[in-house]
């Protein structure tokens, strides 16, 4: 059976509302209190796609009427002159939010650098106790990808109660997190990664496909059923210079209901969810704390890896 052209999942547009709103909650924190909530970014190196991904974290807070400090440090830093400048901006009280751009050059000890980050600066929602939290239905910081993915879902009205999701990739940062959350929606979670055997007959039972596998094409269209909901994370970088996903949007476009493109579906819902996570982080420095994340637009029940695409 043929289905009519999917609805796509926007995350253009949807991010732009999101910041929107962070835009409002921003102006009264400074009306009320004085506060500009302030994400510092950590970049180390002169990786190109790091700098394309750090403008756009900029840009953001610039749509959100929040400060944004870049901290930039030479490739050749040392883990111990990355962890201090991380260490610098936890004591700094006019910081709200904090991010080392992932990854660091060769030699650098990604986890050394993250564990400076305290939890209530903890912007990307990578510290332990945020993890930790999410996985008690409790998060106050969300990983930003997943949670982005949840925006999106909720967004569409697309419900996970009793249905069967499909999460293909299993990292700590977008995988596992995307479980949990699916988990606490009621969903039937199954979790595919690289040495899952037949793929596709776990992606065939899907009523929502998730991909986070980062290989181009992954996912095609005799990979999952008729009306499926197919939500792309993927980002991968073609010797041409274009950026395109895991699912092969033509032939699955043919067979799905709802589909997120890539580039403009859950890339610019991760960077959202970073600023929307910084005001919270600066709300909740002045004693102001929202319910839950999420529950200020679309009723998400919990909660960069921050690329963008
Ligand atoms: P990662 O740490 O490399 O993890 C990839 C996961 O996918 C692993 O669990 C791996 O399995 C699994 N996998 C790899 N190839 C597979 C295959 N052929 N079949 C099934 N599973 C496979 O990557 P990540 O950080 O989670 O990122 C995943 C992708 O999302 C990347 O393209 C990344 O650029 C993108 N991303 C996008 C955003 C965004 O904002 N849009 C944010 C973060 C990441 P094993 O565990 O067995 O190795």
């Amino acid at each position: 059976m043929a289905v009519a052209a999917p609805t796509l999942l926007d995350g253009r547009s949807l991010s732009r509302s999101v910041l929107d709103d962070c835009r409002s909650r921003s102006e009264l924190l400074a009306e009320r209190f004085g506060v500009i909530p302030h994400l510092a970014v950590v970049l180390v190196g002169d990786d190109s796609a790091s700098a394309v991904y750090v403008r756009a974290k900029e840009r953001a807070c610039e749509r959100a009427g929040m400060q944004s400090t870049v901290v930039r440090l030479p490739a050749t830093s040392g883990t111990a002159a990355v962890s201090d400048a991380v260490g610098s901006l936890s004591a700094d009280a006019g910081v709200h939010g904090i991010i080392v751009q992932l990854p660091l050059p060769t030699g650098i000890d990604p986890a050394a650098a993250l564990a400076r980050i305290p939890a209530d600066k903890d912007a990307d929602g990578f510290h332990r106790y945020n993890v930790g939290s999410l996985f008690l239905g409790q998060s106050a910081y969300p990983p930003c990808t997943p949670e982005g993915v949840m925006r999106l879902l909720d967004h569409a009205r697309i419900g996970l109660e009793g249905a069967n999701v499909v999460i293909v990739g299993a990292s700590n940062i977008v995988g596992k997190p995307m479980a949990v959350m699916a988990l606490s929606r009621e969903a039937t979670v199954t979790v595919c990664h690289a040495k899952t055997q037949n793929l596709a007959a776990h992606t065939r039972e899907a009523d929502v496909v998730i991909c986070a596998a980062g290989s181009a094409g992954l996912i095609t269209g005799d990979m999952v059923k008729h009306g499926a909901v197919v939500v792309d994370v993927g980002i991968n970088r073609l010797s041409d210079g274009r950026v395109i996903g895991d699912v092969d949007f033509e032939s699955v476009a043919a067979k799905a209901s709802h589909i997120s493109p890539v580039p403009g579906g859950v890339g610019p819902m991760t960077v959202a969810m970073l600023i929307h996570n910084t005001v919270r982080a600066a709300e909740r420095s002045v004693g102001l704390s929202s319910p839950h994340p999420g529950a200020e637009k679309t009723g998400s029940s919990t909660g960069s890896s921050t690329e963008v695409s």
